[in-house]
This record gives structure tokens, sequence and C-alpha cells, in this order.
């Protein structure tokens, strides 16, 4: 058994330790981590906002090197990446095509280990090598890419038709850039002059401060004084569902995104008189998000706010829990 160094989260905090790693089972794969980004879900567990099994390893948005293999189609030293769900491949959901739904899932990072160690070991399943053209950093990108795509694909919209993303953060900006790819005319909506700067930089032009007193008219101007037919709640809180009811247009769809910390009292009444449809989305297609950040389609780069390395990752969870803060990554 070899040790390592791994970041747990125990009841009081985060502790860099020296843990076991068991040697490799048939199927499975040896990543030595190299990036890990923190998404808002990692926050939201620190803080202790989520019912998870501790002791834990964070970290599912990552990208690392190969250092042993069980599959020959592996090769050791190549980039990867891993999808988040480790699914039973035998439950009804695995067996029709729906494994992201399984009854036995594991989720990496929030109820099983996940890569804020120095080696991680994953079912060959869920690994994707990464092509030349996308670093060790950006490829961290892939899963929130890939989650933004599911979005999309649960609530299409039409060349040209104008939906509005509430929440400019580290899901949303993602979400948008994949609506915009397919010709959406994005409206992104925030309270946070910073967030709303970073999404003009990203070139949204089409950005509202929700603080100023007519945003809604704002909107409703462009949308035939109905309302987008399409809202999605970036933003993981139950204000942005309730912004998200008040302008979406009857028989229209809300985007259900994020992780939401707390429960809505959104009135059901409501959602039945005006037709309105809520729309969840988990996880998504890696291949479909690795060709559309190998192909330049999705900026990531500017996504970054501030690097730290894995002994700092204590300041990192605090730095990444600011409001001023898009992504940050921890090098390992
Ligand atoms: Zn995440
Ligand atoms: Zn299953």
């Amino acid at each position: 058994m070899e040790i390592i160094q791994s970041l747990i989260l125990t009841d009081d905090g985060l502790h860099l330790a020296d843990v076991p790693i068991p040697s490799l089972l048939p199927g499975e794969i040896k990543i030595e981590v190299r990036y890990v980004g923190l998404c808002g879900t990692d926050v939201s567990i620190w803080k202790g906002d989520h019912n998870v099994n501790l002791p834990l390893v964070l970290g599912h948005e990552f990208t690392g090197v190969i250092h042993q293999s069980t599959i020959p189609q592996f090769k050791v030293g190549s980039l990867v990446t891993a999808e988040t769900a480790i699914s039973c491949g035998s439950c009804w959901y695995c067996t029709n095509n729906m494994t992201r739904h399984c009854k036995k899932r594991e989720t990496l990072g929030i109820t099983t280990d996940g890569a804020l160690s120095e080696f991680l070991t994953v079912p060959s399943e869920i690994v994707h090598v990464l092509p030349p053209d996308i670093d060790s950093v950006s490829g961290t990108f892939v899963e929130p890419i890939a989650s933004a795509i599911q979005t999309r694909i649960k609530t299409p919209v039409d060349d040209g038709e104008p939906m509005v993303i509430i929440g400019c953060g580290k899901l949303g900006l993602i979400i948008a850039q994949v609506y915009d790819a397919v010709g959406a005319e994005v409206y992104l909506l925030d309270k946070n002059p910073w967030k709303l700067g970073l999404a003009k930089q990203l070139g949204f032009r089409r950005t509202i401060d929700v603080t100023t007193a007519d945003w809604s008219s704002a909107i409703l101007d462009e949308t035939y004084g109905v309302g987008p037919r399409v809202v999605v709640e970036a933003t993981g809180t139950a204000k942005g569902l309730d912004m998200a009811l008040d302008i979406v247009r009857n028989n229209g769809v809300i985007a259900l995104k994020s992780k939401h910390s707390d429960r809505s009292s959104i009135d059901p009444s409501q959602l039945a008189a005006r037709e309105v449809q809520l729309q969840g989305s988990a996880d998504g297609p890696f291949d479909i998000a690795i060709d559309m950040l190998n192909k330049g389609r999705i900026e990531v780069k500017r996504l970054v706010t501030k690097h730290f390395p894995l002994e700092d990752s204590q300041k990192a969870f605090e730095y990444a829990a600011k409001p001023d803060v898009n992504k940050v990554i921890i090098g390992i």
C-alpha cells in the first residue's frame, strides 16, 4: 500500500493528511492529479450546507496524468479528466441508457473521495483522454461545460431566440457560452457588478443589473412584453427561482441548475395556472464538452480568478467563497 497526500474534509474542516492508496483493481486507472477547479458545490459542502458523509476528499472538476493503467487503450502519461458519476451498470436506469440516474450511483468528490489528492483511482469507464490542444488547467472545465450542455439538451432554444440566465457565477457564464454557441440571444442577470463585468469581458452585451429599478421591464421590452420562454436559474438560491418565475412567460420553462442550499417556497398554483414547466438537469456528455473546448467555442481562461497550491487549500476555499470570484484552481 502506497502513502499519498490527500486533502480531507472532516467535521472540523480541511486537513492535509497522509493516506494509503489501495492497489489497482482490474478495470481501474490510477491518475496523478494535476489541477482541480472548485465549484459552488465544493464550497457549499465545505461550508456545511449539504449533507454528505465525512470524512470526504472533495474535488470533481480535475485533470491529471495516467500513472498506472489496467486497460491497454489508456496509456501511462496521457492527460485525462473523468466524469463524476460512477454507476453500477446493472440497475434499471443503467440498462436503459440513463446511467446518471443509477440507483447505486456514487459521485466523485461528493459521495466518494474526489480529486483533491496526489493520486486518484477511478474505473476506466469514466476516464476521458484530452486532446493535445487542451491544457491541464482548461481541462478542469470539461465537467461544468458538460453539465451546461445537458441544460441546453434538456431545455433547447431556437436560433435567435431570447432567453435569460439568472446568475453570472461559475456555471452561469459557462451555460451562457453554451447557449450562445447555438445562436440563442442570451440575457445575463446578476446583482454583482464584478460578475456582470466578467460577462461583458466574455463578449456578452445583454447584461442586466437586477439591483436597478427597471431590470424586468428591460427584459419584457425584448420579449413581446410577456417575458422569455426559457429562463435558466443558475444562482442556486430560492430568490433566483422566485425571479425566474416572475419573468418567465406563461407556458415557458425554468431550467434548474446548481445545487440549491435553500428550499424554495415557490407557489405551485402559479406553476399550474401559468403552465410553467420546471426542468432539472444534471451531468452532461463529456465527449461534446471536450469537442467544444478543443474547438475554442468556450472561453475558460478568463474564468480563472486565482490559483493556489494544495498546501494552501484552506485559503483557496475561503477565497472561492468570496463574492468577486469566479473559478479558483488548486494545483496539486
Ligand atoms: Zn461542480
Ligand atoms: Zn445502476
